[in-house]
């Protein structure tokens, strides 16, 4: 570890930031280490924010990264609800929204996304996004009025969202732009499993693109681009994120994939900045190119690894892709980046909503689904890790043990 680094500062207190701050003191660093959050609540984990704590059966506290003592305990200067303006690289100091400077000998940029919006109708009373807790917040107190929710985006968002709803009680539509609920991700065939799922818990689906959101004094109704109308008072839109560049295009950080570019040990082309989370291009060492992954165990793993490497490790990052969601009673895990174009070889009855999906690409797995299966992951990860190739008839047995699948 070099004796150079005496301050590390942290921008973004989102899963990423708040993980490489307290990373820095796992890893022995004693220097001072400062967390710079634009939100006013302690740093926190975002999926519950679609799930258990949407529907009110978790509290906030329960998914905190650490919970307020540690910041003391553990000597990190956490700085609520501000902004950091922009990078001096020379001085090597970050200038917040008030004028005051920090200064840094690395830094670990953890900015984060924000939603999209629509081009219409975006800022009506009765539309919302979901990216925060106070989102969250706001979205479960204005259902209790609301007798017609639309959700718009069949993305991750947009699917949770509308089972949480639902389970709720609430009316709810989901419009998705292809004709199935994650299917751009996932492909048809488990696009269609959970369209039936969310049919069948009393989702009304429709496809289609929305074009904005009309009404009047607060919203009214969604607008699709073919002319159809659906009406609503409550909106809930998911129509993905942007990456908060902004900070590292001012300091005249290298860009790649509308994220930060980073190599393989998540260092910039400055080599006193790090990025971590949904901001991050890495080059990832194994699969031989670059990838911008927004989710939360990347936010976690880069975030310790950012952290790691900024204080003198050398461990390039080249964790396998993965993420998870549980919609009603239907759990997924998914590992590697299912590859659009690839074979889909199933193992099980997706109708009984038990079964593993694997995605098949000039013979080898390139990535891995199990659905309400708990006991494969390690197997499945080796696979998908290994890029194994194998025998799609094999694969697609479920007699067949995975430690046999090979071609
Ligand atoms: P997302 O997963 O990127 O999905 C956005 C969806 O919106 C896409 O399905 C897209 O359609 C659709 N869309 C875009 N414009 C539209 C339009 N005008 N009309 C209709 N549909 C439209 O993003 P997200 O759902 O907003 O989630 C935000 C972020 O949170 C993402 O980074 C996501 O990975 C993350 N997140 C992850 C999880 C999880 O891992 N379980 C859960 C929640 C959130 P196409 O499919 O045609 O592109």
């Amino acid at each position: 570890m070099s004796a150079a680094i005496d301050r590390v500062v942290v921008v973004g207190g989102g899963l990423a930031g708040g993980t490489a701050a307290f990373a820095l003191r796992e890893a022995g660093f004693e220097g001072a280490v400062t967390l710079v959050a634009e939100e006013p609540h302690l740093p926190y984990e975002r999926p519950p924010l679609s799930k258990a704590y949407l529907r009110g059966e978790e509290n906030a506290e329960a998914f905190v990264v650490r919970p307020e003592a540690a910041y003391d305990d553990e000597g990190v200067t956490l700085i609520l609800g501000r902004r950091a303006m922009t990078i001096d690289r020379t001085e090597r100091t970050v200038e917040l929204d008030g004028g005051e400077r920090l200064a840094y000998d690395r830094l670990i940029l953890a900015t984060g996304a924000a939603p999209r919006a629509l081009a219409g109708g975006a800022h009506l009373p009765g539309v919302h996004v979901l990216r925060t807790l106070d989102d969250a917040e706001a979205i479960r107190s204005a259902l209790g009025a609301a007798d017609r929710v639309v959700v718009v985006g069949g993305g991750w968002i947009g699917a949770e969202v509308a089972a949480s709803l639902r389970q709720l009680g609430a009316t709810v539509t989901l419009v998705t732009n292809l004709p199935r609920p994650l299917e751009r991700v996932l492909g048809s065939e488990i696009g269609e499993v959970y369209a039936g799922l969310h049919r069948e818990h009393g989702v009304e689906l429709v496809a289609g693109h929305v074009a904005g959101i009309v009404g009047e004094e607060r919203a009214s109704a969604v607008q699709l681009s073919d002319g159809r109308r659906l009406p609503a008072d409550l909106v809930v839109v998911g129509v993905g994120v942007t990456p908060r560049i902004e900070l590292a295009r001012r300091a005249d950080l290298a860009i790649a994939e509308g994220g930060v570019a980073v190599d393989a040990r998540l260092q910039s082309s400055d080599p006193a900045i790090y990025a971590a989370g949904d901001i991050a291009a890495a080059d990832h060492p194994r699969l031989g190119r670059r990838l911008r992954i927004e989710h939360w165990d990347n936010a976690k793993r880069q975030g310790r690894a950012a952290a790691r490497n900024a204080i003198g490790f050398d461990e390039p990052y080249d964790r396998t892709p993965y993420f998870f969601s549980d919609q009603y009673d239907l759990g997924i895990e998914v590992r590697g980046l299912p590859p659009p174009g690839a074979d889909v070889v199933i193992r099980g009855d997706p109708a009984s909503r038990s079964f593993v999906a694997f995605w098949v690409q000039d013979g080898r797995v390139a990535a891995a689904l199990n659905a309400n299966v708990w006991d494969a992951g390690k197997e499945l990860a080796a696979l998908v890790k290994d890029a194994a190739e194998v025998d799609p008839k094999r694969l697609a047995d479920p007699g067949m043990p995975m430690s046999a699948v090979a071609a």
